[in-house]
């Protein structure tokens, strides 16, 4: 089965050769992108979808979630917009709802969120546990996220568990050990939360060198709350990403540029717009040469959106971006981020995960933000919403 999209009035392909071309038309074959050109010159296919002028570009990739998860933080948010501060303890309050859940509720919360997702344009997603904190809770939270994405990230030290707060050692053993031994199968990816209140340099690197040596990716939630050594560990591990990367000193901007190859700079505004903090600096990492990406980091407790347009919004309202490197970001970056070259683009040969916009350009997804400007999406070459 083939289909034609054709009057596409602006059609972003992240492709260097490329670019972006108006008055275009794409053709899906099976889960595959065939064709990309001129409408004039459109070859025939089964079926035909006229988008009248309007813009396509390649599906999201949104590649930091927090997905697994049972509960809400409401009160925590509303505290918080009431003058509290936010700090990583908070993630035990959903530790415990989620421990308490039974499988069938958390696959049905992974369900609708990825749904949620869809409908707003995504169309990869990464996953990752780090809300059991134990042996049997984080490898349950990755068997379920495994059931919906490739893209799954081992976060059994997202916090110390609870049941060890006297004995932080004790947990990283049990992280890089008997949890790492029964999670390793479900993940393609391993994290840590590397901040004050979660797991310092050493820890981090342990725990990160353990689960590369069982074959996982690091990537590294660094520099969020405050300057530390998160970054640095990212860069010289190999890390595919370090997300966060709030507070950076010029050594960490210097590391991530040099590392632009390999280590992507993940932004996610939405943890500092929900914890009225200061933003990371986009216009710093790109000028310097980095390659960044975008994404939600849709969590219950300090980012809970799922909508890549608003972090767009985000980005070029308050993080330097122009409008085109945001968009860019959110799709080819975080395919970038999850090491795919299948996604994020859209060329003869990439997947077919695209969406259409209700407007002539992608530039809108800034200039009308908070509006919901996706009106169709593809996924694999499917319609899916
Ligand atoms: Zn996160």
């Amino acid at each position: 089965m083939t289909t034609l999209i054709t009057n596409i009035g602006s059609l972003l392909t992240n492709d260097p050769e490329l670019g972006t071309l108006t008055d275009a038309a794409i053709v899906l074959d099976g889960d595959t992108v065939a064709w990309v050109g001129s409408a004039a010159s459109a070859p025939d296919a089964d079926q035909r979808v006229d988008a009248e002028g309007r813009a396509v570009i390649p599906g999201f990739v949104d590649s930091h979630s927090h997905l697994v998860f049972a509960g809400d933080r409401t009160a925590e948010f509303n505290a918080r917009m009431s003058g509290q501060s936010y700090t990583a303890g908070g993630i035990r309050t959903t530790v415990a709802a989620t421990r308490a859940a039974g499988d069938e509720q958390l696959d049905a919360n992974v369900r609708r969120y990825f749904a949620e997702m869809l409908r707003q344009g995504t169309t990869t997603v990464e996953v990752k546990s780090g809300y059991g904190l134990t042996v049997e809770d984080e490898a349950r939270a990755l068997r379920i996220a495994g059931a919906h994405t490739q893209e799954t990230t081992y976060l059994g030290a997202h916090v110390v568990a609870p049941e060890f707060a006297e004995d932080p050692a004790g947990y990283v053993a049990l992280v890089t050990g008997e949890m790492l031994d029964a999670c390793a199968p479900y993940a393609r990816y391993v994290d840590v939360f590397c901040e004050r209140g979660a797991f310092d340099g050493d820890q981090a690197r342990a725990i990160l060198t353990a689960g590369a040596a069982r074959g996982l990716t690091p990537r590294v939630h660094a520099n969020q709350l405050t300057q530390g050594p998160g970054v640095q560990l990212a860069v010289e591990l190999g890390a595919a990403s370090a997300d966060h990367c709030t507070h950076l000193s010029d050594e960490d901007v210097k590391a991530l540029a040099d590392a632009r190859e390999t280590t992507v700079a993940t932004l996610l505004p939405g943890a500092e717009f929900s914890t009225r903090a200061v933003y990371p600096d986009a216009r710093r990492l790109i000028d310097a040469g980095a390659t960044v990406a975008l994404s939600t980091d849709c969590n219950p407790g300090s980012s809970f959106t799922s909508s890549m347009p608003f972090c767009i919004a985000v980005a070029v309202r308050d993080m330097g971006m122009t409008p085109d490197e945001a968009v860019v970001a959110a799709t080819l970056g975080g395919a970038r981020a999850l090491r795919r070259t299948d996604v994020g683009h859209l060329a003869p040969g990439a997947r077919a995960d695209l969406a259409l916009l209700d407007a002539p350009s992608h530039v809108h997804l800034a200039y009308r933000p908070g509006v919901p400007l996706v009106s169709a999406v593809w996924q694999g070459g499917a319609r899916a919403c």
